[in-house]
């Protein structure tokens, strides 16, 4: 952690120089147009600087030199070992600005610092460093032919990878898709999103630094509708690996179809359901962990435990533990290390959450906790720790996803009844379950429809596991070596020995 005070990270904050442009060819650089757009601070509404609108044109010359740089072999020509080295280097560089990530990720996104430093930065960093160490270290396959013949299973990069990623971890997100992308050898383009472009902006000159060859590695900034939009519909993007929306997705996989049916890889949304069974060994920790579950990060988690099934026979005992730990859950300052909870990324995402709040109460919930901004005389865009009781599963804020920080609770009175629940969701991104029972642990784990099922823990994990989604909240794996699958192509080589 770091040990900055408030005073010095305000002091960093007010002495910091934002650049802007796009990363493109080795070149920080306008857009083609000159156009920009305003990245606000959300903690105070205040621009922080103009970011450079890249669109099509934009995008057009990065993609042409996305192509060239795979296509000479200055990348993906060198051996596994050679990137390793490199990679190693860009994660020491990202590490020595470790406290200018964290800064910049707190100011573009409203995240508190602490979390930003030791979550996102640090995250990133060793996943960067994770995939550096393992890419020399797998081996590809001979497939079990006749004698006579030998059947060699070889794997490959892509190409040109375009990743296209979310505002509510930013750096991380992008680390998760740039890395093994890098590693394996294909040619990157980040597009990082039009609220949260900065910390993308600024590690693109740590990768060249590092001796990532030009053009290897470009950033484009912009908005989805249109920079997005003609990465995803190019003829020579291979492959494209996004993290957001699960309506955004689907546009993707059509824009795919439209196209050059280049691969497309989908971490989407979630509606996660947490689930507290009576026999759980600790109510108190299962309620503080079921707090932090649904309302880290503001909220804006895709797997966000927003859903907390709670057995009914525990139910009157569990709501004052659930409301107790929340408290520790407090809007503030995001750049004090002592704060809790930042501010919502912008107004237009504040005024999606008080509006799926007002939905809540309109349908029969009962509000039991926060239900309005908060902290206005900053003009920052703080919505405190919300939560409804009482809340059918059918009910829009038990099955859309809000994305802040808003919590359904529902009662059941069976592991039959609450899988049931769980499970009735477009989504099924994560799931928690608490209980001391091994034998029901292990049984509802295996009925859930979810891509990560978490007991006696909520939101646990580390490199070593895969993480993504069943049904609609997408079609892929982030993390982990299975990661590697989505940058590289199986090529079979087979070879008739004679006699
Ligand atoms: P979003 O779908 O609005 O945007 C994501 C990215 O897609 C942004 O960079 C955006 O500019 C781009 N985009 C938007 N329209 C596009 C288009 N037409 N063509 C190409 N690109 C386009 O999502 P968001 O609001 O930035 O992020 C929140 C969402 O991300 C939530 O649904 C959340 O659940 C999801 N998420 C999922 C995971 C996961 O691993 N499953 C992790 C984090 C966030």
């Amino acid at each position: 952690m770091s040990n900055l005070t408030h005073a010095q990270w305000q002091e960093k904050a007010a002495s910091l120089t934002i650049n802007g442009q796009a990363f493109i060819n080795g070149e920080y650089t306008d857009a083609q147009s000159g156009e920009t757009f305003d990245c606000i601070n959300p903690a105070n509404g205040k621009v922080l600087v103009k970011v450079a609108r890249c669109q099509e044109k934009d995008a057009k010359i990065a993609i042409d030199v996305a192509k060239k740089t795979f296509e000479s072999g200055v990348w993906s020509g060198q051996s596994p070992v050679q990137r390793k080295k490199v990679m190693q280097r860009f994660a020491a560089l990202l590490a020595e600005s470790h406290e200018e990530l964290a800064l910049l990720e707190t100011l573009d996104m409203g995240k508190p610092i602490s979390e930003s430093y030791g979550v996102d930065v640090a995250g990133a960093i060793n996943c960067v460093n994770w995939y550096a160490e393992a890419i020399d270290k797998v081996y590809d396959e001979v497939a079990p032919t006749g004698d006579d013949e030998i059947g060699l299973i070889t794997r490959e990069p892509i190409g040109v990878v375009a990743a296209i990623v979310p505002w509510n971890f930013p750096i991380l997100m992008g680390s998760w898709k740039f890395a093994p992308a890098l590693v394996t050898g294909n040619s990157v383009i980040l597009k990082p999103s039009e609220k949260s472009p900065l910390t993308a902006i600024f590690i693109a000159q740590l990768a060249e630094q590092a001796g990532i060859p030009k053009g290897v590695f470009q950033v484009l900034p912009g908005y989805g509708h249109e920079v997005g939009e003609a990465l995803a519909l190019s003829m020579d993007v291979e492959c494209l690996v996004f993290t957001g929306s699960t309506g955004v997705g689907k546009r993707l996989l059509q824009y795919s179809g439209q196209s050059n049916m280049k691969r497309v890889w989908l971490e989407a949304g979630g509606k996660s359901p947490n689930i507290i069974f009576a026999d759980c060994i600790d109510l108190k920790a299962a309620a503080t962990a079921a707090a932090w579950g649904c309302f880290y990060n503001q909220g804006e988690v895709c797997v966000a435990g927003t859903r907390l099934l709670v057995e009914n026979s525990i139910k009157d005992e569990f709501m004052p533990l659930l409301v107790e730990a929340t408290k520790a859950i407090t809007p503030g300052d995001p750049l004090d290390p002592n704060t809790t909870m930042g501010a919502i990324v912008d107004d237009v995402q504040m005024n999606q959450v008080l509006n799926y709040i007002n939905i809540g109460s309109e349908q029969g919930g009962t509000l039991i906790s926060g239900g309005e901004r908060v902290a206005t005389e900053t003009g920052g865009y703080f919505v405190p720790p919300t939560i409804f009781d009482g809340i059918e599963n059918c009910s829009r804020i038990a099955q859309e996803e809000i994305f802040g920080p808003v919590m359904a609770v529902i009662g059941f009175d069976s592991s039959e009844q609450a899988v049931a629940i769980a499970n009735d969701s477009q989504f099924g991104l994560a799931a928690g379950i608490w209980t001391s029972n091994l034998n029901k642990a292990h049984k509802v784990a295996k009925a859930l429809r979810a891509g990560s099922v978490w007991v006696n823990n909520y939101n646990g994990g580390d490199m070593t596991l895969p993480f993504g989604g069943f049904k609609q909240s997408g079609n892929a794996r982030d993390k982990s070596l299975h990661a590697l699958d989505k940058y590289t192509e199986i090529k079979t080589t087979l070879i008739k020995l004679e006699d």
